[in-house]
């Protein structure tokens, strides 16, 4: 499943459109009538956690996407012939699980298999942003009140931070990494941990998903994000080296801070990994 950083890339994908009229096709269902955005312009999208927000101008309605395991968004670029509307005088071959396509004079944008596809009007944004906890990468997340959110329960943090109500964005290999990078056992209850360990924990998560972000993978080990740093400061790409994690699927193999062989357990819906040696357990 994509974790939230690559839905904001999504979202910056499909940003290129903004300001550009389209041919909105697609199925129609109860929840989307691709027809309702059909010749008006892309003017903005965002990402809250994992949920992808298309808004149109001249309309009330924004597309709200989530891709669960399967869902794709894809942008490209085409070079297909204008009509005298400005827009492709014919349409690609339709994908199999197409769910919406965008066609403008330069750009195809299309959404496959999602697991929601949605129309939603001003109220229902303001429901899906409400129902959703502070994400890391969005410049409205407060930071105290997502301390204050996984330091009230007594829920283990390891729960608490793949919980999109809690906080929205963080799957299950930041969740890994982070904390091993904090030295925080997974099943230590939120209300145990320290607020500094957790404030620090919150800002590593921003900088470790920002540089996820920049370079379109999830970098976490400590040569490569500062190597990763170094690109993006200077405004150029990250290749993809080989993935290096501590403790993420790497179960039994020892722990590169201490030795000790890494533990794994299904936690949720998806499995933990920690180091029992150097992560501690609170509470
Ligand atoms: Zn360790």
């Amino acid at each position: 499943m994509a974790e939230g950083h690559a839905v904001h890339g999504m979202a910056g994908r499909v940003r290129q459109l903004v300001g550009q009229r389209g041919r909105s096709s697609g199925p129609a269902t109860d929840a989307f009538d691709p027809e309702l955005l059909d010749g008006l312009a892309v003017s903005g999208a965002e990402a809250h956690g994992k949920h992808l927000l298309v808004h149109v101008a001249d309309t009330a309605w924004s597309g709200h996407f989530h891709l669960g395991m399967h869902g794709r968004v894809s942008v490209r670029r085409h070079r297909r012939a204008l009509g005298p509307d400005g827009l492709p005088r014919t349409d690609p071959p339709v994908r199999e699980g197409l769910a919406w396509r965008w066609l403008t004079s330069a750009y195809l944008l299309e959404v496959t298999r999602p697991t929601i596809c949605e129309l939603l009007d001003p109220d229902g944004l303001t429901a899906l942003h409400a129902r959703l906890g502070p994400d890391p990468l969005r410049d409205d997340a407060d930071p105290a009140a997502a301390v204050a959110r996984l330091h009230r329960s007594r829920r283990a943090l390891g729960l608490l931070l793949l919980d999109q109500s809690v906080v929205s964005g963080i799957g299950n290999v930041y969740r890994a990494e982070l904390l091993w990078r904090a030295r925080i056992d997974p099943h230590s209850p939120g209300n145990a941990v320290p607020v500094e360990a957790l404030r620090t924990l919150w800002q590593d998560a921003i900088e470790l998903m920002t540089v996820g972000l920049g370079a379109g993978w999830i970098v976490t080990h400590p040569e490569q994000l500062v190597a990763a740093r170094d690109l993006l400061v200077r405004d150029e790409p990250v290749p993809r080296w080989p993935k290096r994690y501590a403790v993420y699927l790497r179960r039994g193999r020892p722990c590169p801070r201490c030795g000790a062989a890494v533990l794994a357990e299904r936690m949720g819906l998806q499995t933990a990994y920690w180091c029992p040696g150097c992560q501690v357990l609170h509470g």
